[in-house]
């Protein structure tokens, strides 16, 4: 049947169709969630994958109960960072040795930026500026100010899609967010990766909106230095450790401004000078946070056999499907989406504007829709591939037009 002879078909129907054929569906089942909420706020904190409760359950009565500092070994408590790191690594295109997990991403900022104007310094000491992309989350534009200041360079603050032709002969190091927080705007990483390169500077990426939500190529594409939050797509939990990657020729110049004793080459000699570790070990601090980095562990369960160009091509298609039920739902010109239409410039969320959105948001939880507000006039909704259907995307934009039907 060709489009024009076709009935035309409701979004709750094409929702319908689309949830049946959808190959990742029967993952939803992996995840601690209720048919009352529909949950689209998993590019902030993700949901609770089943077995995560069992597992900390274990580490808590077992592990630390009953073997307690027994299991910094035999539990392999010790390694956890590494270990988790190299899964870590497997969904962003990281080969194994390269990513430590611990700390939060605001600490990771802080080591990779520092160390990358090491780095660069070392090579180049004219080089005296680091270019930070000017709508990043404010936390890692606090600390690359921070960075800078300790480093003896200026911040320059460009937007993302810029920061390729902004880098020059001065400029040290780049830190770019792969998705804008705010709009899901997703930025070029290969084509700024290549351009920072070719002016003899380094780039640290953070992944924060990415890792879990598409196929990131760290390795692949040559980035420098990358950091990224393990509670927002990897649902890792409230507060779950972050993680570093330092590509493997780098680790050897990678001076840490952090280095703990976690990261020196023989921690238990406790000597007073310190030497650092090889490999992605050196990316560590102190004491891991293990209860939250174990729970971490079972979360990244779930990827297990999970194609990322799978997740991909859903999340698109989940995104596209939300905009076109906002566009049959809403009437023109109440919302505006400021997300890309472009799906090379998308991340995996909707960012609408509207006004009086922190109300509307507001009424939209009371409803059962689950997204979040951005000031100063940004609806956010999150689709997370694993666990978000169709019938959720078709749902919500149907109940945020009855709110705003209300509103007006
Ligand atoms: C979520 C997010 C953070 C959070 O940093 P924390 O140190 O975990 O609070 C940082 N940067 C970006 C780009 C984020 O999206």
């Amino acid at each position: 049947m060709s489009d024009a002879t076709k009935p035309t078909e409701s979004p709750a129907a094409k929702a319908a169709r689309l949830d049946t054929t959808d190959e990742l569906a029967k993952l939803r089942d992996r995840f601690v969630l209720d048919d009352a909420t529909v949950y689209l706020d998993g590019n902030s904190l993700g949901a609770l994958p089943a077995g995560v409760q069992d597992r900390i359950a274990d580490v808590v009565g077992r592990e630390w109960g009953q073997l307690r500092i027994r299991s910094w070994t035999e539990s392999g408590w010790w390694t956890a960072p590494e270990r988790i790191g190299d899964r870590i690594g497997a969904l962003t295109g990281a080969a194994p040795g390269q990513i430590v997990a611990g700390d939060s991403t605001s600490v990771n900022v802080f080591k990779a930026v520092v160390g990358a104007v090491r780095m660069a310094q070392q090579a180049d000491p004219a080089r005296d500026e680091v270019l930070v992309d000017a709508t990043t989350f404010p936390t890692d534009g606090y600390i690359a100010e921070s960075a800078a200041r300790m480093t003896g360079c200026a911040i320059r603050a460009v937007d993302a899609a810029d920061i390729a032709a902004a880098a020059g002969p001065r400029t040290a190091v780049a830190l770019v967010n792969h998705v804008d927080y705010r709009t899901g705007r997703l930025h070029d990483l290969p084509g700024t990766t290549a351009a920072v390169h070719a002016a003899g500077a380094l780039v640290v990426w953070d992944l924060c909106h990415t890792a879990g939500a598409l196929p990131v190529g760290l390795d692949e594409h040559g980035v420098d230095l990358a950091v990224g939050c393990t509670y927002k797509y990897l649902n890792g939990g409230p507060g779950a450790p972050a993680y570093l990657y330092v590509r493997r020729d780098l680790q050897p110049r990678f001076d840490s401004p952090l280095p703990g004793w976690n990261s020196h080459r023989d921690p238990f000699a406790m000597e007073a000078a310190y030497r650092p570790a090889d490999g992605s070990v050196r990316g560590r601090v102190g004491t891991p946070e293990i209860l939250s980095l174990l729970a971490l562990d079972t979360a990244l369960d779930v990827w297990d056999g999970v194609s990322l160009d799978a997740v991909r091509a859903k999340s698109l298609a989940l995104t596209d499907f939300f905009l076109e039920c906002v566009a049959a739902y809403v009437p023109d010109g109440v919302v505006r989406s400021v997300t890309p239409a472009e799906h090379a410039e998308r991340g995996s969320q909707v960012a609408l504007r509207c006004s009086d959105a922190g109300a509307v948001m507001g009424e939209l939880i009371a409803r059962g829709v689950v997204g979040d507000f951005r000031e100063p006039d940004i609806l956010r909704f999150g689709f997370t591939p694993l666990y978000t259907r169709f019938a959720d995307a078709e749902r919500a934009a149907r109940v945020l037009a009855q709110v705003l039907e209300g509103t007006r």
